[in-house]
């Protein structure tokens, strides 16, 4: 098997997963777009903000007409539990109504099918995982830090690199841009937008997208464009000497051969390796 590269052979990825659906989103998504920076929103869609009602408190929601700010090239939203419960502490049958109304709702709005989550509260066990298995979901974003820049073995037990009001979040990113190793490496920040209001820290976001954006060996890219590429990757057939590598997904798939970048367009064959 080929070492995966991402698309345009690329070695690095960085992408943002902000919860809640909450009305600071809003000023991170100026901030992304202006940056072409892509990422994740994951919304609780039973929670939201009276229309009309002014915003005046810090962890307020969007107004359901204020979510079409999410409606924007580069911006994924995802499932966060309809109306945020503990995906631990509720019986199968709300475990389910949490994930699909809240999937549903954000379908219907946003006319795209959804496949992405991340577990209100961080929490998850192995019944919520099979539930989220169940109803399509691809991944599931929990708050357990991975403190590295490794690519993530569980998709539904997702590990994000760290939270953005993490000390080691500094030197990741450096880590991040640095030379070139021989693994692939993405950095995958999370938080809550209401953070930065509370804490008056909106510089140290700025900061982040600024050191990261606009560079030609960096993948930006939505949680759920780097999820499916894995998944696409890891359904690549090989033949029986490893010769020749057939692609049966939909997506063109990079990989390294002999120390240089190549790609499997899909449905095609490529040689893995020459005599
Ligand atoms: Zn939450």
């Amino acid at each position: 098997m080929l070492k995966t590269l991402f698309p345009n052979g690329l070695k690095k990825a960085f992408t943002l997963s902000y919860d809640d659906g909450c009305y600071d989103d809003i000023r991170l998504l100026g901030m992304m777009s202006s940056r072409g920076i892509r990422g994740t929103f994951n919304i609780s869609s039973g929670i939201t903000r009276p229309e009309g009602q002014e915003f005046i408190g810090a962890w307020e929601r969007m107004t359901p007409s204020e979510l079409e700010n999410y409606d924007r090239e580069g911006i994924e939203v995802a499932v966060h539990g309809v109306r945020h419960r503990d995906f631990t502490k509720i019986s199968e049958s709300e475990l389910i109504y949490e994930i699909m109304a809240d999937k549903s709702a954000i379908e219907r709005r946003f006319s795209r099918v959804i496949r992405g989550a991340a577990y209100p509260y961080g929490s998850f066990d192995d019944r919520s995982v099979e539930a989220l298995r169940r109803c399509g979901i691809k991944y599931c974003r929990t708050v357990w830090s991975d403190d590295s820049l490794k690519m993530p073995a569980d998709w539904l037990r997702l590990r994000p690199s760290c939270h953005h009001s993490d000390p080691k979040l500094g030197e990741m990113t450096e880590r991040l841009l640095g030379e070139d190793e021989p693994e692939r490496r993405m950095l995958y920040v999370w938080g809550h937008t209401p953070e930065f209001r509370r804490d008056s820290n909106w510089e140290l976001m700025e900061r982040l997208l600024d050191r990261v954006a606009g560079r030609k060996d960096v993948w930006y890219a939505t949680n759920i464009e780097i999820c499916e590429y894995e998944l696409a990757a890891r359904a690549l057939e090989y033949s029986a000497d490893g010769g020749y590598v057939f692609n049966p997904t939909s997506l063109e798939i990079w990989l390294e051969r002999n120390g240089e970048p190549m790609s499997v367009k899909p449905n095609e064959t490529a040689e893995a390796w020459r005599e």
